[in-house]
């Protein structure tokens, strides 16, 4: 049976002398398994389509649960993200948050839209990268069910000012008055950001630092994921 599928490839691992199996996100089926057969012989037709980040519609032959890549074209390969090494840095994490956050076979058209924008607008746009991963960090969260709740303190609803208290366990925050004791103090400005960044606005890279660093932490505790590349990315910052 063949099956015509619009996918990004999240990456792969070599089998074989010349074949790889592709992790690709589809915008029908959520994230599937595929091989690629030859595509590490030189002049390989299919080369393209094993590189991570390549958006294209995919031609899939499939046999029971086993699907090999018979065809593509290239919708978009986000070609500046890989000649850049913040953009590479930024783009390697919002693949890796999708590889471990999207279970394989569960379709995710928003977070599926909400990936194709991100790349575009990090491929040939002028936000910085940082900007746009924790935009896109935020958004994809809150599609997976542990939204941050940016509107104001959690437990009066009261717009919160100079000194404000971070809980993992609600992804809320709190005013001095209604902290709660496995709250931890963070600064301002990192809520103020984040705030920013949620709306859609564009911060520098250095704005966007300890923002990074708090979904990092959000992360790690609430969800026991850990996006390597996020850390990495946070090591070099
Ligand atoms: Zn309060």
């Amino acid at each position: 049976m063949e099956e015509k599928l619009s996918g990004i490839v999240l990456g792969g691992v070599n089998v074989g002398e010349n074949d790889k199996i592709l992790n690709v996100f589809t915008l029908e089926q959520g994230v599937v398994s595929a091989k690629i057969k030859g595509v590490k012989k030189a002049g390989a037709k299919l080369k393209f389509a094993s590189e991570p980040f390549c958006f294209a519609q995919f031609v899939f032959a499939k046999t029971g649960k086993n699907r090999t890549v018979i065809g593509a074209s290239l919708l978009d390969s986000f070609y500046p993200i890989r000649e850049d090494l913040s953009k590479f840095f930024c783009g390697g994490a919002l693949l890796e948050y999708v590889r471990k956050f999207l279970k394989e076979g569960i379709v995710g058209e928003q977070t599926f839209y909400l990936l194709v924008n991100t790349l575009k607008e990090m491929a040939y746009g002028e936000k910085a990268p940082e900007c746009l991963l924790a935009y896109f960090l935020i958004n994809a969260l809150s599609l997976s069910g542990y939204a941050l709740l940016l509107d104001g303190c959690f437990g009066c609803g009261c717009e919160l000012g100079n000194r404000i208290f971070f809980d993992y366990a609600f992804g809320g925050f709190f005013c001095e008055s209604c902290r709660i004791e496995t709250s931890r103090e963070i600064n301002a400005d990192t809520f103020f950001c984040l705030q920013k960044i949620s709306r859609g606005e564009s911060l520098e890279k250095e704005r966007c630092i300890r923002p990074l660093k708090l979904l990092d932490f959000y992360l790690s505790e609430k969800t026991d994921v850990k996006i390597n590349s996020l850390k990495e990315l946070l090591n070099i910052l």
